[in-house]
């Protein structure tokens, strides 16, 4: 299914064209197709069929879009979700997310958001240090529970992409290191609040070859049979996600999810546990859109700017992260120029793309910035006190405002002046 394409010359969002969606909400706003992101979903969900022991769990990593309209679309489609704060959890739970079917990853959760999440009832706790093992411990008994634990092995694999999305090297402060696995384990066994459920291992993200993955799982296996011979049943294996998607139009898809799933029924095949994937990017980042409109074309004696209404703020990954997103004309003309392409911020580094050859284009003509649905709006920040902007979802010919546009007053709402001021 294709969710974004050319009909007519205008590009359209599924069956609704483009500038009917900036006519009804305004821009900026990130647009969302629902039949993509629900393919997505059953996409990855057949390709895992039949791996590991019973039905996998495919807990979609909220982080990359904590969207309710978003959470309860997988929701719907069989999904839970891997969290990384009570917030998280929240969203979650309120989107209709079954607790059974969370986990808790993060190395910095706190003990009343343990608290929570074990009033809750959520599936498993993926810990990620000593010191939160005993923690978590004293917390469970202090509630009279026993928390379900996998440990989260840092299994020192390079991923191979973007240093500040790395996770799975030994330098990273993901995970506890593979050398020290079994005495962790030890030491969740000592207490009664805790029950020793799985292990888990995320090696980072946007990552684009298989390989990386399947040494992970492979290492994540060989921990696996030295704690069921030190007498530490594993129930579940929790692979992680990272799985990249292609943000340029000319370059080589990445591996597709159904490849993506042979590969782990080949690499798993015969373990006796149940398997857990955490995938975010790969299932809603090329979902989304983020719809914006030219203010003005500045010509200066060495660079064309064309000013966007959209900024840093809105999507702050190419400045975060050098990322690459396809900027489309959305009734693009037949000339062709180069420009930079930029928000109004008051940043240097508030720029989309440098040099980019697009379509020319004018004062109020709309551009998209593709593959936008996953940290996307869920990084946005108010910064230049520019409110958050408008969220859409479209199935079919229908469209609906999944998230409304802030306002001034929103932002200021929360906000007091000292009473002797
Ligand atoms: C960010 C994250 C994910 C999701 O990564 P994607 O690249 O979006 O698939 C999964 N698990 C953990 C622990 C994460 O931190």
């Amino acid at each position: 299914m294709i969710p974004f394409s050319m009909k007519n010359g205008t590009l359209c969002v599924e069956d609704i064209p483009l500038p009917e969606i900036a006519a009804r909400y305004g821009t900026p706003c990130y647009v969302y197709s629902h039949a993509y992101l629900t393919e997505r979903a059953r996409r990855f969900t057949n390709a895992l069929d039949g791996a590991g022991k019973g039905k996998a769990l495919i807990a979609f990593a909220v982080k990359a879009n904590p969207s309710q309209a978003i959470l309860a679309s997988f929701a719907a489609e069989g999904l839970g979700a891997d969290v990384v704060s009570a917030g998280e959890i929240q969203r979650a739970v309120t989107a209709g997310i079954p607790p059974e079917r969370i986990v808790f990853s993060g190395v910095g959760k706190t003990a009343e958001e343990m608290e929570y999440a074990l009033k809750i009832g959520i599936g498993q706790f993926n810990i990620e240090s000593v010191p939160e093992i005993e923690m978590l411990a004293e917390v469970a008994a202090s509630l009279g529970k026993v928390a379900p634990v996998a440990l989260r092995i840092n299994p020192d694999v390079d991923a191979h992409t973007h240093a500040k999305i790395a996770t799975g090297k030994a330098d990273t402060k993901f995970g506890i290191a593979a050398e020290q696995a079994l005495s962790a384990y030890e030491k969740v066994a000592c207490y009664p609040s805790l029950k020793i459920q799985g292990i888990a291992s995320h090696i980072g993200s946007q990552i684009t070859d298989l390989a990386p993955f399947e040494a992970a799982a492979q290492r994540i296996h060989e921990i696996i049979v030295a704690l069921e011979k030190a007498g530490h049943p594993i129930e579940t294996a929790d692979l992680g996600g990272g799985l990249g998607v292609r943000y340029k139009d000319d370059q080589p898809e990445p591996p597709s999810i159904e490849a993506y799933g042979e590969m782990i029924k080949r690499v798993t095949k015969g373990w006796n546990c149940r398997l857990i994937f955490e995938p975010g990017r790969s299932l809603i980042a090329n979902a989304g859109l983020l719809l914006s409109k030219v203010i003005r074309v500045k010509e200066s004696k060495t660079a064309r700017f064309v000013i966007l209404d959209a900024a840093m703020n809105d999507l702050v990954r190419p400045t975060l992260y050098d990322a690459y997103h396809e900027i489309k004309a959305v009734t693009p003309a037949v000339d062709y120029y180069h420009a930079d392409i930029v928000g109004p911020v008051c940043e240097t580094g508030d720029i989309f793309a440098r040099n980019r050859h697009i379509p020319t284009v004018k004062a109020d003509d709309l551009m998209a910035l593709m593959s936008a649905g996953a940290y996307g709006a869920t990084m946005a920040s108010v910064y230049n006190s520019r409110p958050l902007v408008a969220e859409v979802m479209v199935s079919g010919d229908k469209s609906s405002l999944i998230r409304k546009r802030q306002s001034v007053e929103d932002l200021m709402r929360d906000e007091q002046k000292p009473e002797w001021l």
